[in-house]
């Protein structure tokens, strides 16, 4: 697909989800720390934000500080981020990124990195393993640099690609979204593809027929003509033989109807007009006669 279509699309994926969900984003919202935005991140993947925000809050309210979550075990951690998927592996990341920081820095904070360009700030934060993920990395672009980014997770792909919009590596599809939709809508984006993936799209069975994007959505469009051709074939494919097409309805209607006019056509004009023309292997065997 043409990147322009692409761009098409993805305006008429954001102006239709505009109309089935309320973004909760606020265009004005401060931006968050360097630090918080990563754990954010970490917390975000994979998941809704509602839930991101309450293991945020539970963090506040169960530990006194970073370094007291740097200093737990994972268990502690872990019971902060119930709910969340992969919780083991979540709280494992967060303390890793907190001891990284602290062995380096001897604190905590990365904030002296958004008076840096974009591209030096990066630099930087990619040496953490916190970064291999292009979600982390796109939260913190957004949430705490001020870049234009939008981070996608598999649920948010999973429907992206349904959509007819895919690429084999995530920050190509990242260059993709961001091109066509401006960084100041880039977070109302975000919340809406993600309402789509958790609500409606959802990886087992997506509600195609309740989903405001049906008419454009190219996989439901495929399972609509496929259910129909299947339903169609259905209904001709026993109709085969003479008995069954007297028997099934289907054939007694317009199918069971073409039978008669074939009874009527030898009296009819061809017989007449065949021998006009002589170039028909009829009219010369009758020529010849
Ligand atoms: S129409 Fe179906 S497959 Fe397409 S986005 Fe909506 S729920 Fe997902």
């Amino acid at each position: 697909m043409a990147t322009q279509s692409k761009t098409q699309l993805l305006t008429n994926v954001f102006t239709l989800l505009k109309r089935r969900y309320k973004s909760k984003a606020d265009r004005n919202a401060s931006r968050l720390s360097v630090l918080k935005s990563v754990v954010y991140g970490i917390c975000h993947e994979d998941t809704t934000r509602e839930q991101a925000n309450q293991a945020l809050s539970r963090f506040n309210d169960e530990f006194f500080d970073w370094n007291e979550i740097r200093v737990s075990s994972l268990d502690e951690i872990q019971e902060n981020l119930a709910g969340l998927p992969d919780p083991e592996l979540k709280a494992q990341r967060i303390r890793r990124f907190l001891r990284q920081l602290f062995s380096r820095t001897y604190g905590f904070t990365l904030d002296a990195l958004t008076k840096k360009p974009l591209k030096d700030a990066l630099k930087v934060l990619r040496t953490y393993d916190a970064f291999s993920s292009d979600y982390v990395t796109a939260t913190v672009i957004q949430q705490a640099l001020g870049g234009h980014a939008i981070p996608i997770d598999q649920a948010s792909r999973r429907a992206l690609k349904r959509l007819g919009i895919s690429e084999s590596e995530l920050p190509a599809l990242r260059a993709v979204l961001e091109r066509a939709i401006p960084k100041n809508r880039g977070a109302e984006f975000l919340d809406l593809i993600e309402d789509l993936a958790n609500d409606t799209c959802a990886e087992d069975q997506p509600d195609c027929p309740h989903c405001e994007l049906r008419k454009i959505c190219p996989f439901a469009l495929a399972s609509k003509h496929e259910t129909h051709s299947t339903a169609t074939s259905g209904r001709s494919g026993p109709a085969r033989t003479t008995k069954d097409a007297i028997k099934t309805p289907t054939r007694k209607g317009a199918d069971a109807r073409a039978p008669k006019p074939a009874k009527k056509r030898p009296p009819t004009k061809p017989a007449k007009e065949m021998p006009r023309s002589a170039k028909s292997p009829r009219g010369k065997h009758r020529d010849a006669k």
